[in-house]
């Protein structure tokens, strides 16, 4: 199993200080259920699956939106807040754009 540097899919061996966390229903599950192999349809649906009944999908999208900053969807890792990473490198670009009209 691979041990993640960071958020939710965390193992006992790896915890997270942040309290939401505990709560997240990924911590439930094998972690690399949440790091589905890039272009494997089913694999995400699955992982889509763990976020859509998790409390705090709002607190850890947040988190790694923050974290990722802007992060190329290459550069991003897993499902987090019930999104891939390239849907998070769009939500960051779109985020982007919508600050820039508003300046
Ligand atoms: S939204 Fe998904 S990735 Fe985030 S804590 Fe919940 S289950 Fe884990």
């Amino acid at each position: 199993m691979i041990t993640h540097p960071y958020g939710p899919h965390r193992t006992p061996e790896t915890p997270d200080p942040e309290p939401w966390t505990g709560k997240a229903v990924c911590a439930t599950v094998d972690p690399d259920l949440m790091y589905p192999d890039r272009g494997n349809k089913p694999a995400y649906a699955q992982a889509r699956q763990v976020c859509a009944v998790c409390p705090v999908i709002g607190q850890c999208l947040a988190e790694a939106m923050d974290l990722e900053g802007a992060a190329g969807k290459d550069h991003r890792h897993g499902v987090r807040g019930g999104l891939s990473p390239a849907e998070r490198a769009e939500l960051y670009a779109r985020q982007r754009r919508t600050q820039q009209a508003a300046a």
